[in-house]
């Protein structure tokens, strides 16, 4: 892995200070992702923060899934989201599930309950919302908060014992109805759920709400560091609370951070779920989401995710990041590692009517112009090849430099070509150019003659792979959060566009994963998913250039 930057940051300040004072003796973190769906870039960024920082102390993180909701969870989340981790780069010390500690999640409750610190509630949902009170209100307390600890430990255990029904009674925290903090007002930490849970089957039909069960965990594991995202920061209180009532052994501390929003997109889990349902997108990895298998199938690399999380290090502040400055990370990492090819995307017929027929010749080409490491790979030329449909114009406007009628152009690693004739169709459309080439003028001959003002990409017809490109851009069109206006219909119709070209023979053997940087058409990646030997199928990763700079 590369060198992490060693900038500081405030939970890293916390860290130094706590291991200085002797309060903590090695810094554990946890990253608790929940598996009700795949991962995204922003979960990369609370991966990154979470493995980094207990790495940079030689401590230790562990991957825990947050699964207390059984209706939403299921085990392929699970699979995918350790999949992705690993792939990231990172390697958890405990793998945990918060279904674990449920006994002793039950057990703390009734603790609870024998301090007289909760109480079951027979009021339904509503009547606990409507009873909370407000910002500048106080709520208004249960008729039921006072029952007795005898009382109430019975019905909880009715409660466990399945006698009630779903949403007949929760049991509530009794702290204060009049706090300013709403989270305080006797929160409900236990509900009558009765739902198969994708690990501990039936076992259980009560089950822990999530501020409550996240602190105990936390304590559990020993974590000291538990870092979370900034919605979480009026919880901290009730965190503290738990973790001292419930009289945790270890004592850790919440830290808030705020959450990557990135342009153009939609992170959360629920809307992403929305896409893959309702079929807008080809599933969770589709190249145009923004989960970690989608960014993997489009081509991201691990070390671009991770150059790019570190730039965005942990900061407090709320922002949407430009999408492209992700796409800057992907560029860097590329730069020096992608073979650079020559694909057509549009392919137009282009015959040099004074090349012999049935000749090929071999020429050689550069694999990485700005890493001379990567050496040469033999290219075929013959009397036809492809160019782009673009690089043609029968009538150019002004500075206008590739190929017109008259015009002389350069074909990459090849001859100069000079355009004689152009063949159409019945209905008017170029369908063959027709050159004459100067065998003078080949690449690397040292020829200088004369100058052209442009160079165009080509591959050779006779021996031409051919392949499929995916083009991508921003699947959502405007980012304004309009919440009267369903995310849906913000969706870019132009968000996949598929062409159908050639690319050189000698990448007819790339394997899925494989990137390469395509001359004037950027970096794509092979898809993994669809490509086959017969039928190479090239998602694009990212343009060469952005006029956006970091
Ligand atoms: P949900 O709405 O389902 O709770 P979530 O995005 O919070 O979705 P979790 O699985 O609970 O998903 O998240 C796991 C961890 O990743 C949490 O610690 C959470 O704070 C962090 N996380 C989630 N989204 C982001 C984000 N956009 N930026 C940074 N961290 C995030
Ligand atoms: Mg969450």
């Amino acid at each position: 892995m590369e060198t992490k930057s060693s900038s500081s940051n405030f939970i890293k300040n916390v860290v130094v200070e706590d291991l200085a004072a002797g309060r903590v003796k090695e810094v554990v973190t946890r990253f608790p992702p929940e598996p009700n769906g795949y991962l995204h870039i922003g979960h990369a960024k609370s991966i990154c923060i979470n493995f980094e920082l207990a790495d940079e102390f030689k401590g230790r993180t562990n991957l825990r899934f947050d699964d207390t909701n059984p209706v939403k969870e299921d085990t392929e989340y699970v699979e995918s989201i350790k999949q992705d981790v690993k792939w990231l780069g990172f390697e958890w010390d405990g793998l945990f599930f918060a279904s674990d500690y449920f006994g002793e999640m039950y057990e703390r409750a009734l603790l609870l309950i024998r301090k007289g610190l909760a109480f079951v509630d027979d009021q339904t949902a509503d009547q606990i919302r409507e009873t909370r009170g407000t910002l500048t209100e106080p709520g208004r307390e249960s008729p039921f908060r006072n029952r007795s600890v005898e009382e109430n430990l019975d019905l909880f255990n009715r409660m466990k014992a399945g006698e009630f029904k779903d949403g007949e009674k929760v049991l509530r925290a009794k702290i204060d109805m009049a706090s300013p903090n709403i989270n305080l007002r006797d929160p409900v930490i236990y509900r009558i759920l009765h739902a198969h849970h994708h690990n501990t089957g039936d076992r259980w039909c009560i089950y822990p709400m999530y501020a409550f069960a996240h602190p105990i965990e936390d304590a559990i594991e020993g974590v000291t560091h538990s870092i979370c995202t900034l919605e979480f920061e009026d919880q901290r209180p009730f965190y503290d609370w738990v973790v001292r009532e419930c009289e945790m052994p270890y004592v850790p501390r919440q830290y808030e951070f705020a959450r990557l929003n990135l342009s153009n997109t939609v992170m959360s889990k629920r809307k992403l779920k929305q896409l893959v349902d309702e079929k807008a997108v080809d599933g969770w990895d589709d190249p145009r989401m923004p989960t970690i298998s989608g960014l993997r199938r489009k081509g991201y690399t691990p070390e671009a995710i991770r150059a790019f999380c570190r730039e965005l290090g942990v900061n407090k502040g709320y922002g949407v990041v430009d999408e492209r400055m992700l796409e800057h990370f992907i560029r860097e990492d590329l730069k020096l590692k992608a073979l650079r090819t020559m694909a057509v995307l549009d392919p137009l017929k282009l015959v040099i009517t004074n090349y012999p027929e049935g000749q090929t010749e071999w020429l050689e080409a550069e694999n990485n112009s700005e890493n001379p490491e990567m050496g040469h790979r033999q290219i075929p030329f013959s009397r036809e090849i492809y160019i782009e449909r673009d690089d043609f114009m029968e009538n150019p406007p002004a500075k206008y430099f590739r190929l017109f009628p008259g015009n002389e152009v350069r074909l990459k690693h090849a001859y100069f070509v000079k355009c004689e004739e152009v063949v159409k169709d019945a209905g008017g459309n170029v369908v063959e150019i027709r050159c004459t080439y100067d065998p003078e003028t080949k690449s690397g001959s040292g020829f200088t003659g004369r100058k052209v003002k442009g160079t165009i990409h080509w591959v050779d017809a006779s021996q031409a792979v051919p392949a499929e490109y995916r083009l991508y851009e921003p699947l959502i069109l405007d980012d304004s959060e309009d919440e009267d206006k369903p995310f849906l219909e913000n969706l870019n119709p132009n968000s996949l566009t598929v062409a159908h070209g050639f690319v050189e023979p000698g990448m007819k053997e790339a394997a899925g994963g494989e990137k390469f940087q395509f001359f004037r058409h950027g970096y794509f990646n092979v898809d993994p998913k669809d490509s086959a030997p017969d039928r190479i199928v090239f998602n694009r990763i990212v343009s060469l250039k952005s006029s956006f700079e970091i």
